[in-house]
Parts: C-alpha cells; structure tokens; sequence
C-alpha cells in the first residue's frame, strides 16, 4: 500500500488488461482529472434521474387522481342532464294540462257568456229591460286574461242579479193590471161632462169603466191603502200607494174590502163595484198618480 501522499501525487492511473490465456497484455492510461469527471457526471445524472422519477411518480399520481375526479364529474353530469330531461318532461306535461284548462275555462266562460244574452232575451220579452254589457273578447292569450275576463263576468253577473231584482220590485210595484176588465166609458183628459148632459167640458183624472153593481175591483200592483174610506166626488175610495212615486185611485165603490196600512198584492180583490158620489151609473173611477201627477192610465197600462 502507498501513503496517502504519494496517492495525491499520483496524475494518472493504468487498467492493465490481461487475457485469460496466451496473448499480450493491453494498457490504458487514465488520468486522475478523467475519473473525477466522470465520478461527478456519474453523480449529477442520479440526482437528475432521482428527481425526474420522483416528479413523474407525482405526476403520474396526480393524473389518476384527476382521472377520477373527471369520472365522477362525467358520472354526476349524466345524472344532472338526466334529472333536467325528466324536469323538462314534467313541465311539457304540466303546460300541456294548463292549456288544456285554459282552454276549457274558455268555454265555460263562453257559455256563461251566452246563457247571460238569453237570461237578458228573456227578461225583455218579461218587460224588464236590462242593459246589454261588453261582450267578451274570446282571444284571450294568457292565464291572467281569462281570470280577468273571469272577474268581468262575475261582475256582470251580479250587476244583473241585483238588477233583475231591483227591476222585479219596480215591476211588481208599478201598475200593470185594470182594477176591472170592462167597456171604457170614459177616457182620460178633457171631456164633455157627464152630470151637465154634455153641456159643458171638464177634465177626466181617470178612466171609468162599466161593469155590474158588486164587481170585484183588483188592485193594479203590490203596494200598502194609504186611504179607505169616503172622499166626496169620489164616493167609498181606496188610495194605495205603489212605491217609486206610484199611486193608484179606485173611486165610486159599493163597499170596501181593505183598511188603511194594509199591504196588498197584485191582483187582490180591494173593493166592489159600485156608484157612490158623483156618478152616474155603476162603474169604477180608476185613476195613477205618479209623483203626485195625474197621468193616463192606459199610458201605464197597456
Ligand atoms: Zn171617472
């Protein structure tokens, strides 16, 4: 063995390559500087290959990793676009029945809308005349259109109701009927008086018509006697009186069958004919004030 110093001293070494039988022995001179080198490359390329395996390792881990995410994304996305497609179904459905009854409260309201014009056809042909309302526009687009077309008819409806009903008592309160169907024997207005034999004129408040002594005497509307009892001219008199300015007179009766405060109906037998105070034969005196003015009967009456 040589000492370290002389080691140092050393610059080259020499492989000496002897063959394994005969032959010649072959040298090859190395310096020391060679080997350094080549041990420090040696050494650089390790750590380089150690890194690069321990990055690509990281690498190849981290891919897998991300492999697995995107798998379950990819998987979670087929799901998502499955539940949008049977939300998408549902609502088709869901829009198909709301059309369906949009389309059906359509036609009710159609109907509605008819049976309004017939109930308002009939109604006139009764003599209760009820202003025709806005038809209804049947183009209606939307869901709110026909709720607010809904409204409308609802309101119209009511409007009717309370119409009709308001038209009903008018009707039942107005006169309508003769208290006595006979001849006519005196018509309203200026006429040649009947106690003068035609010598001078007066002024008829009323009608008179003829009938026989005891003759039922009807009231011409629903109303309450303001008064019977005998009033001058007039003999055994009934005053009722119809609401909404309306009153009736039926003078000259024979007897009376109602009291003053009664409420009495249409048609109710009041009174029976008669020729009490001034008259000149049996008949019944049968006169409307409206307002408190004399007007002709047979205007009223038709
Ligand atoms: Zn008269």
């Amino acid at each position: 063995m040589k000492s370290p110093k002389i080691y140092k001293k050393l610059k080259n070494y020499t492989v000496v390559l002897i063959p394994e039988k005969n032959g010649k022995s072959k040298y090859f001179n190395i310096s020391k500087k060679f080997l350094t080198y080549s041990f420090c490359s040696l050494l650089i390329i390790i750590v380089l290959l150690t890194s690069f395996f321990i990055n690509y390792s990281n690498l190849k881990r981290k891919n897998l990793s991300y492999k697995t995410n995107n798998e379950q994304l990819n998987q979670s996305n087929l799901q998502k676009t499955a539940e949008i497609q049977s939300m998408k179904e549902n609502m088709d459905k869901n829009n198909e029945e709301l059309k369906n009854t949009e389309k059906e409260l359509k036609n009710k309201l159609k109907e509605l809308d008819e049976l309004e014009v017939q109930i308002k056809e009939k109604l006139n042909n009764k003599g209760i005349h009820i202003e025709s309302s806005n038809t209804i526009n049947f183009e209606l687009s939307s869901s709110e259109d026909i709720i607010k077309t809904a409204d409308y008819k609802i309101s119209s409806l009511t409007s009717l109701v309370n119409n009709v009903d308001k038209k009903l008592y008018i009707q039942a309160h107005k006169p309508s009927i003769l208290p006595y169907y006979g001849t006519i024997t005196s018509y309203f207005g200026v006429r040649k008086s009947p106690t003068s034999r035609g010598r001078s004129s007066e002024y008829h408040s009323g009608i008179d018509i003829g009938g026989s002594y005891g003759a039922d005497i009807r009231c011409a509307a629903d109303g309450i006697v303001e008064f019977a009892g005998w009033n001058g001219a007039y003999g055994k008199l009934i005053i009722v009186n119809h609401g909404n300015g309306y009153q009736t007179l039926y003078g000259h009766n024979s007897k009376l069958l109602v009291k003053s405060g009664q409420n009495v109906s249409k048609g109710q037998v009041i009174s029976k004919m008669g020729s009490t105070g001034r008259s000149t034969g049996c008949h019944v005196h049968f006169e409307i004030r409206l307002n408190g003015n004399k007007i002709n009967p047979l205007k009223v009456i038709k």
